[in-house]
């Protein structure tokens, strides 16, 4: 007998927090995992945002229920990051915050989308946007890209898969997978064909400031003059170093602001009250610890792709943000495995490395390595998984 809605039922797992969940038994069972699985920074949250949480905790005020739009200040502190780092002045009523980025994605999807609306998902894509599209009753049309143009899609390749049901285009730069970063002229020329055909943008920008190029990656709302129909998502997570915290947000115009808080106040109502306090720390208090982290995940970045490159058959763009690399290895599987899930699992059954691949980005014959983790880790599992494809 069917017991789960059908909806629900056709929604896989996510596989990112699959795969180091499974780590982590292994861990649990004595094992020496390594992970390059989940994005996840190693390091601690900085001191200064630990310090003003626990100050919070002791202020009865902060036992209550926030607006489910969150607190004012924080909200404000967001409005002007959103200033400095992508270029747009917002109000601060244009913010919503949301349990995590990723919480982010679903409100956004479900504020903009009716059944039947079609999504433009440049692929390789995280594993949670066809979901949340899926769950709004929008429909995934994915739009390829291929490793000799760095993963990026440009106008040719939207416009062909554009109809008239086209409602919106997910937009990630820098992006999980690939690391690939958008320049300002290539997110200009895409937010302009959005413009002209009205279609909507939700631009992922979590990513936003781990870049190794530029000081930040630049923002499609910003560099596309009078353009409207955007939605901007971030959160503390990555640059902050703290993904357990699940502050994330939202921004948009105010009507789809208030659908989305409308929703917000039925399923979950506010972020946990504290770890608000706690982002605004980290939004309000000193940036260096940003840039100390972003300079440890470039040196980590250059080590992983030397040692990943140095594989015989393995092709790997360089990444240009975020904390991936995203590697064609179908040269260096020599036929010996049916698909990189099937060498995946190898790699972590018999050479201990959790990571993640490319099938549950949409694309086959890659795999996901993050270098969010020391160097020591990195060159022990390069070593392994060096030695394990050279057998
Ligand atoms: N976004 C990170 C990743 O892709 C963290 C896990 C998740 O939320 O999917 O690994």
């Amino acid at each position: 007998m069917k017991r789960a809605s059908y909806r629900l039922s056709n929604i896989p797992p996510s596989a990112t927090l699959g795969i180091s969940a499974r780590a982590r038994e292994l861990r649990a069972e004595g094992l020496d995992v390594i992970s390059f699985g989940a994005g996840e920074p190693d390091f601690a949250t900085p001191e200064h945002v630990v310090a003003a949480a626990a100050r919070a905790c002791y202020d009865r005020e902060n036992h209550k229920y926030t607006a489910s739009a969150g607190l004012r200040p924080l909200r404000e502190a967001i409005a002007e990051d959103v200033g400095r780092y992508s270029g747009v002045e917002v109000d601060w009523s244009e913010v919503m915050v949301t349990n995590g980025a990723k919480q982010a994605v679903f409100q956004a999807f479900a504020a903009l989308l009716d059944p039947g609306d079609e999504v433009l998902l440049p692929s390789p894509h995280w594993v949670t946007y066809p979901a949340g599209i899926d769950l709004a009753g929008g429909v995934t049309v994915s739009v390829p890209t291929r490793i000799e143009d760095e993963f990026k899609v440009d106008v040719e390749s939207l416009e062909r898969a554009r109809t008239d049901r086209t409602r919106l285009l997910v937009f990630v730069s820098p992006s999980n997978p690939t690391g690939a970063v958008y320049t300002q002229e290539e997110a200009r020329a895409i937010g302009e064909w959005a413009k002209a055909n009205d279609i909507w943008v939700i631009a992922d920008e979590i990513y936003q400031r781990l870049t190794y190029f530029t000081d930040v990656a630049p923002s499609i709302a910003a560099v596309t003059p009078r353009f409207d129909n955007w939605v901007l998502i971030n959160g503390v997570a990555k640059s902050y170093s703290m993904t357990g915290w699940r502050v994330g947000w939202m921004v948009g115009p105010s009507d789809i602001i208030d659908a989305a808080n409308s929703h917000q106040s039925h399923a979950t109502g506010n972020v946990d009250n504290v770890a608000q306090h706690a982002a605004l720390a980290a939004l309000r208090g000193p940036q260096d610890t940003v840039d100390e982290m972003r300079q440890a995940f470039d040196n980590r970045r250059k080590l992983m792709l030397s040692l990943v490159s140095n594989i015989p058959g393995v092709r790997c763009v360089e990444p240009q943000g975020a904390f991936y690399v995203f590697p064609d290895v179908t040269g260096a599987m020599r036929g010996r495995w049916d698909s990189t899930s099937d060498l995946a699992t190898v790699i972590l059954e018999e050479a201990g490395v959790a990571l993640v691949p490319g099938e549950s980005f949409g694309v086959p014959g890659h795999l996901r390595l993050s270098y969010a983790t020391g160097e020591t880790e990195i060159e022990r599992g390069m070593e392994r998984i060096g030695d394990l494809l050279a057998d």
